[in-house]
């Protein structure tokens, strides 16, 4: 028997006597078979926007403005995809979790931080009518770095809830640039430019495309997804984010 096996076959307490985890936020102890890395309180604390948005961008909009306006930016410079929505904005728990994912490695939170994203947008019909699920690629190198794509993890557990499938070959990266978040809102969109391409273009053709990506900050790198999958013939283009900076 390996040894993952006879882990498995280990009572609760035993597990948890054996091998305790702890909340890595809260520093409680894991109890719930289904709480990993984060417990379930620090889960609920996420501040997921529930107001109104922009009707394409999801910019959050406080005050009164129904779920049917559009915001100033996109009014004056409509962006090349059809819905973006996050959960909420980049700070507190969401922000910590993310942090956690990306930078520690900690894949689990990836299908936690997900079943959110189905649980905020599914009812709203975001996720209905899709051909395939996009994560925004990251180059191969590093990829082979971190060792994962977060966009690619969170996008696997939504095409599992969704049953709509993922496909990590059509939007590929093919040029290593620097890291968005040292650059300015200009220098992000000249950063990306020419540095994404399509790749089975049968796949995109009049399609209806879900892009899924971490952190949404000034929309370059979704709206460059965008672009260069519209040139390629896709007929609508929705994006997630996790968060909105
Ligand atoms: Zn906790
Ligand atoms: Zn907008």
């Amino acid at each position: 028997m390996t040894i993952s096996k006879l882990i498995n076959r280990l009572t609760l307490p035993v597990k948890l006597a054996v091998f305790p985890s702890f909340c890595e936020l809260c520093g409680r102890l894991l109890l719930e078979p289904e709480e990993k890395i984060v417990c379930n309180q620090c889960l609920t604390k996420i501040d997921i926007h529930h107001g109104p948005v922009c009707r394409v961008c999801g910019r959050f909009i406080s005050g009164e403005n129904d779920m049917g306006s559009l915001c100033l930016e996109c009014q004056n410079d409509p962006p090349p995809y059809e819905l973006h929505r996050s959960l909420g904005p980049y700070s507190g728990h969401l922000k910590e979790m993310i942090i956690l994912l990306k930078y520690k490695g900690n894949e689990p939170l990836a299908s936690s931080l997900a079943e959110q994203l189905y649980r905020q947008f599914n009812p709203q019909g975001i996720l209905a009518g899709i051909d395939f699920i996009l994560p925004v690629p990251l180059h191969p190198k590093k990829e082979r770095e971190r060792g994962f794509n977060q966009a690619e993890l969170i996008g696997r557990r939504l095409a599992r809830l969704t049953g709509c499938p993922l496909n990590r070959d059509i939007l590929i990266k093919t040029r290593n640039t620097p890291a968005q978040v040292s650059l300015e809102a200009k220098e992000r969109e000249l950063n990306l430019r020419g540095a994404l391409a399509v790749r089975k273009k049968e796949f995109v053709r009049q399609r209806v495309l879900m892009l899924v990506d971490d952190v949404y900050t000034t929309g370059s790198t979704i709206k460059e997804c965008a672009l260069v999958l519209k040139k390629a013939g896709a007929r609508e283009i929705r994006a997630l984010t996790l968060a909105r900076a």
